[in-house]
């Protein structure tokens, strides 16, 4: 699909785009559009021509392109940003300015469009161009993006708030899964405010210490007995109770708080299995998530190699669970770190496996001990044969590689007849126990049969 203005029937020749005729100071030097500096300064012409200015402002940006970059290196994330550039000024309408307005974000300036209809058709345009496979060195790759719309008058009055507009949209496609259009509305920008607030209500939780953590076991599913149990957070709110992790848990991982409760949940779950490998000989395993802002620090090794010695506890007894969507935003450092906690015993899982973005590649470069399927795999296995094919395959990789395989989100007999006839022994799900305080694990642990 390829939408001029003429269809528009508006055309502003007198702005069209020709990079060519541009001083070299005001192109990327990377992509040959427009350089930031120079779009903004057109931004802010277009603003300050009329009264009330009729025009949209499209940012468009890579989906995942961090990852990409992790993954394929630099020269292959610059040649795709090339390509992006190209295809981007072959969609776009002739007077439309493109420019590259951060690392993997690009400005489409429609000069003359503000009709919202008109904006959705060119915005479409652009991203089915760009979901066209890239070829580079002889591969095809698949790089997908997502488009924040502003449509005049509703951006604001100045360059930053029309930004920040499209901007807040472009937050919001990609929100929303990516590879989709967002249009901003002014409803967006209470919606952030509202996140900095929680962001606020998060750092006073912590210094009250509101958190909490509940055990969930995780079991031998051919005769129940509890080997693991996995750490998982909850806010105990002064007023609104209990909360579980979907109404927070993205605002504090995303916030600044993150690196200390990490290190807190690290102790307090370090501390619970050191308690209970004093009152058991077969004491569970105990698993915790990690937030990515863990993992970029430097002393997570160390950090960890002090609590386990503090608090004498065996390094077989913790587990890690880290998705892999988490651990490929990250470089060797972190990959080095913790494989050296490996090597010292902890457990590594792959948490979530299967629902991110490149499974089995990811194996090869990042070795885990075991592997946990996601809930949403198990939640249907019995019926559909889609997710069974789907569990099949996780478990037999889990056997090839010789390393373990554990199924979330076990509600039913069925789903444990499912996954034992299939060869995976490990769960953990509401059929066996949900999260529940350290103390009634313990009641549980008592009173299983040794
Ligand atoms: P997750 O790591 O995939 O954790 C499993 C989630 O599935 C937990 O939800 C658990 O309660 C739920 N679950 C377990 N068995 C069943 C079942 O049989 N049926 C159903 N419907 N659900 C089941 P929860 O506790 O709400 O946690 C949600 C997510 O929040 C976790 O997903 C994890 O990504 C995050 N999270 C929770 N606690 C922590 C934490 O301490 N640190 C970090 N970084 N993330 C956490
Ligand atoms: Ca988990
Ligand atoms: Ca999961």
């Amino acid at each position: 699909m390829f939408i001029t203005t003429d269809r528009a029937g508006m055309v502003a020749r007198s702005e069209a785009q020709a990079t060519g005729a541009l001083p070299p100071a005001d192109v990327d030097p990377l992509t040959g559009v427009v350089a930031r500096q120079a779009f903004l300064k057109r931004l802010e012409t277009r603003l300050q021509s009329e009264a009330t200015p009729r025009f949209a402002l499209l940012l468009v940006g890579v989906d995942d392109f961090r990852a990409f970059n992790d993954m394929h290196g630099h020269a292959e994330g610059d040649a795709i940003l090339q390509q992006v550039a190209r295809r981007l000024r072959d969609a776009a309408p002739r007077d439309a300015i493109v420019g590259r307005v951060g690392g993997d974000e690009f400005g489409v300036l429609l000069t003359s469009i503000s009709d919202p209809t008109l904006v959705r058709h060119v915005s479409a345009a652009i991203l089915s161009m760009l979901s066209a496979p890239h070829e580079l060195n002889g591969r095809r790759h698949h790089v997908l993006a997502s488009l924040g719309a502003c449509v005049m008058p509703a951006g604001g009055d100045t360059t930053s708030d029309v930004l920040a507009a499209s901007s807040l949209a472009l937050a919001r496609a990609k929100h929303d899964g990516g590879r989709t259009i967002r249009f901003f509305k002014p409803q967006m920008r209470t919606d952030v405010t509202t996140r900095l607030s929680l962001v606020q209500a998060l750092r006073e939780a912590y210094a009250q210490r509101q958190f909490e953590l509940l055990y969930q076991p995780q079991v031998d599913l051919r005769d129940g007995r509890v080997l693991g149990a996995e750490a998982l957070m909850r806010w105990r709110h002064p007023t609104l109770g209990l909360l579980t992790p979907a109404a927070f848990i993205d605002a504090l991982a995303a916030s600044s708080v993150a690196a200390d409760v990490g290190m807190w949940l690290l102790h307090t779950a370090c501390a619970q299995a050191r308690a209970w490998s004093l009152m058991f000989p077969d004491a569970p395993r105990v698993a915790i998530n990690l937030f990515a802002a863990q993992l970029s620090e430097s002393r997570l090794l160390t950090e960890v190699r002090h609590v386990l010695r503090a608090l004498e506890l065996p390094p077989d007894r913790l587990e890690i669970e880290i998705t892999e969507t988490i651990a490929l935003q990250q470089g060797d450092e972190v990959s080095d770190q913790l494989q050296a906690l490996r090597r010292d015993g902890v457990t590594l899982t792959c948490d979530d496996f299967g629902t991110g973005y490149a499974s089995l590649s990811f194996l090869k470069s990042f070795p885990v001990d075991r592997l946990k399927i996601d809930q949403s795999f198990i939640r249907n296995v019995t019926q559909d044969n889609v997710d069974a094919a789907i569990v099949r395959s996780v478990i037999s990789v889990g056997q090839s590689l010789r390393i373990g395989v554990v199924a979330e989100g076990v509600e039913t007999a069925a789903q444990r007849d499912f996954l034992l006839a299939n060869g995976c022994i490990e769960a953990q799900g509401y059929f066996y126990g949900r999260p529940m305080p350290a103390n009634r694990l313990t009641d549980y642990l008592r009173n299983q049969p040794r």
